[in-house]
């Protein structure tokens, strides 16, 4: 096998190179992934322009990744070499008190691929061997890059609670938000509504109302899926008596909220961060013909030509949801 191999790294804001560096080894417990497709995530771009995160330069970003294991470090049991896998990029540690409650989505020691270690955005990468899942045939490479999209997404159905017959806003019309309407039509919604700019986004949602104004006092449930203190508001102002915000996306400053209205009509606001162990559920939805999350992928660019790939996600340009980069 060769030694070194073709990679994007971080090295600083807005700085993404690629460079020839040395395959990784995998350590105890870990497995070595040869790359087959990983999607660019609205938070590499995040990370790119502000790195809200403090990634320490230089790291390999990428998180979201289906690849084939081409070795394993000690101690791998239960994993078969040559095996086509998708991968979860949150490593929880196990020990500490919330892994104890069975949350390790938020592990206080987590680590998490493409923030503490290198990631997918090249032609190898290692990940613990706990955190890889054997893809079935009918998922294609791409689409089993969304793995783990799929599986927050559904923690913030979990935590919308029990939508069916309810009516649910979705304020965000990115990939997130998409896959978050989906999912809450299969998890027995009434009526799901999205909000959001782009009218090609909105429209490849199927079955979802798009309203021409905001919604006011109707909802069970608002999911906050993008970054935006004005669709805080939007979903506050959309949610009916007993309502429930849930907050998917991520907002590092503060926002003002009404908590005299919170007050009066007893609403709920609940976080939704990462999932708890998902994988399995994920799975199905990737295999479910009726979601079609294959769709989400619009479009597919060789590993060659990666900064048309970064473009594409960043500009929104030619009705862009997913852009996989490939590598075979
Ligand atoms: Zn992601
Ligand atoms: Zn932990």
């Amino acid at each position: 096998m060769k030694q070194t191999m073709q990679a994007l790294q971080m090295r600083g804001p807005d700085t993404l190179v690629k460079t020839e560096m040395p395959i990784p080894v995998p350590g105890a417990g870990e497995v070595l992934i040869q790359t087959l497709a990983t999607t660019i995530c609205t938070s590499d771009l995040h990370d790119l322009k502000s790195n809200p995160f403090g990634i320490i330069y230089p790291r390999v970003l990428g998180h979201e990744a289906a690849g084939i294991i081409v070795a394993a470090g000690e101690d791998v049991r239960n994993v078969a070499l040559g095996a086509r896998v998708a991968v979860h990029p949150v490593v929880p540690c196990g020990n500490c008190n919330e892994c104890k409650r069975g949350l390790s989505n938020i592990c206080s020691n987590m680590g998490h691929l493409g923030y503490d270690r290198d990631g997918s955005f090249a032609e190898y990468f290692t990940q613990r061997a706990d955190r890889v899942t054997a893809l079935p045939l009918r998922i294609s490479n791409a689409t089993g890059a969304l793995l783990e999209p799929v599986a927050v997404c559904l923690q913030a159905i979990a935590r919308a609670g029990d939508i069916r017959g309810r009516t649910v806003l979705v304020a965000g019309d990115g990939p997130f938000g998409n896959i978050i309407a989906r999912l809450a039509k299969r998890a027995g919604a009434a009526r799901v509504m999205v909000t959001g700019r782009v009218p090609f986004r909105l429209q490849s949602i199927p079955g979802v109302e798009i309203p021409d104004a905001d919604p006011v006092r109707c909802a069970d449930v608002a999911i906050l899926a993008v970054s935006s203190p004005d669709a805080v508001a939007t979903c506050m102002k959309a949610l009916r008596p007993r309502g429930r915000l849930v907050v998917f996306s991520a907002l590092k400053e503060p926002v003002a909220i009404d908590l005299f209205t919170l007050h009066l009509a007893e609403l709920e606001i609940a976080g939704a961060c990462n999932d708890e162990d998902r994988i399995e559920e994920a799975l199905e939805c990737l295999q479910d013909e009726t979601l079609n999350l294959a769709s989400l992928i619009t479009h597919q660019v060789h590993f060659q030509n990666w900064e048309e790939a970064f473009s594409l996600v960043r500009y929104k340009q030619d009705k862009t949801l997913k852009v996989a980069i490939t590598f075979n």
